[in-house]
């Protein structure tokens, strides 16, 4: 269950991270030796996680770290050994790490289970439990794969590079849902409500992610119509005074839809609630090219451990044949050393590794272009290992 580099085991990862600075992002100090709960997970999990670790094994050795990475077990291969998706240890496992790394799980094997056993509920269960409340999904295009860019070549051209800061369990997703029946017919009905620290805490998570990046935070809502919206907004604003060096400006959800096809390199962060948010970054997320390529972090309190993985799925079609890209898993792990671990230089040492590589025209069979090297899951993960 423990796998150690380039250091001792730990028994004890909790004291470590109660004891980090947290208010800001960007006091996060370095953690020494970082304790990494890792779970695998279905279908192709195992082999994309695999090489992320290979790539932090490159970042701990170049960099003089150590990171200790605890297994948890999770998903369908937990219902295997387990009989349940997310055993008690595992989420201990997580709660008591630094940060979650993920692959992915689920598949066509577990499909027959039943709705409160299936391998998803083990996510659920684990967002739950590690309590995160903000999603941050990047929208960004290697310049190299511009082609893939479903856009107008023009606007590819400009470059695409923003992330979208979604609030995760809030909102009418998480409000009451109920259907009746009112004068013979049926009528459904679906409560959306916001607080005050629901919002805040979501702000405050967008502005400092664009301190870090081009300081521009662009505030999605639907304040025309929505008594949710018209508070968002107010309390977007008063949060915005405590980050005087970051542009702030509002944008309705229909006109935001439209604009991240129009002319996406207008934005850099963008903040908006649970279902505006799961709608936006799907779409941010088909600009660029291949799910195979984007990461994900779901992050909660400042010092409380974050989840990082890949936007896609289990891709059973593809799993055990060494045909997966692993980038996206890859490029999760940089999240974690930036936004867990703090460690803003060796995330880079990541990006600027898997940017090489595409630059010199590796490409797994997701991403391949004529004229372009095909590779595998395994060549792609040691190709990037050895460019950190
Ligand atoms: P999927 O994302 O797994 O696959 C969709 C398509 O994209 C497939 O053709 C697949 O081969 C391809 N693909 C996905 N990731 C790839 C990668 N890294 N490299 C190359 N190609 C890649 O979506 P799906 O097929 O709808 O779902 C499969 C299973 O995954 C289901 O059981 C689903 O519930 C589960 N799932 C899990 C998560 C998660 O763990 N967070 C998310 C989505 C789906």
């Amino acid at each position: 269950m423990e796998k150690t580099i380039a250091g001792s085991p730990r028994d004890d990862c909790v004291s470590l991270r109660h004891s980090r600075p947290t208010e800001r992002r960007d006091a996060v100090a370095p953690r020494e030796p970082a304790c990494l709960a890792v779970i695998r997970g279905d279908g192709i999990g195992p082999e994309i996680v695999g090489e992320a670790l290979g790539v932090l094994d490159a970042v701990a050795e170049k960099f003089g770290h150590k990171f200790i990475y605890k297994e948890a077990p999770m998903g369908g291969n937990a219902i295997d050994r387990f009989g349940v998706p997310l055993p008690e240890e595992s989420l201990k496992t997580c709660l008591a790490s630094d940060g979650v790394l993920l692959g992915a799980v689920g598949g066509p094997k577990w499909d027959a289970q039943p709705p409160e056993n299936r391998p998803e509920k083990g996510l659920l269960k684990l967002r739950n439990g590690l309590s995160v409340y903000a999603n941050l999904r990047p929208a960004k295009m290697f310049p190299v794969l511009s082609a893939a860019c479903p856009l107008r070549k023009d606007i590819a051209e400009r470059g695409i590079d923003f992330i979208v800061v979604r609030e995760l369990v809030g909102g009418v997703y998480f409000g009451e849902h109920r259907t009746e029946t009112r004068d013979g017919e049926r009528t459904a009905t679906d409560v959306m409500s916001y607080s005050e620290h629901e919002i805040r805490r979501i702000a405050h998570v967008a502005f400092r992610t664009a301190e870090g990046r081009r300081k521009k935070v662009t505030s999605v809502d639907k304040a025309n119509v929505l008594t949710t919206s018209r508070l968002w907004r107010e309390i977007v604003e008063d949060v915005a005074k405590d980050y005087p060096d970051v542009e702030l400006n509002h944008m309705y959800v229909d006109n935001a839809s439209m604009q991240i096809v129009k002319e996406p390199g207008q934005f850099d962060v963008i903040v908006t609630e649970n279902m505006f948010g799961d709608i936006l970054s799907d779409e941010a997320s088909q600009i660029t090219g291949s799910i195979g390529l984007i990461p994900s972090a779901s992050l909660g309190e400042p010092g409380r451990p974050g989840l990082y993985e890949p936007i896609h799925g289990s891709a059973p079609d593809i799993a055990g044949q060494d045909k997966a890209n692993p980038i996206g898993t890859i490029l999760a792990a940089a999240f974690l050393l930036r936004y867990s671990l703090g460690m803003e230089t060796e995330a880079q040492a990541i990006e600027k590794a898997v940017s090489v590589v595409l630059d010199e025209g590796w490409r797994t069979g997701d991403i391949m272009e004529e004229g372009k090297q095909l590779v595998g899951c395994r060549e792609m993960g040691r190709l990037i290992r050895e460019r950190v």
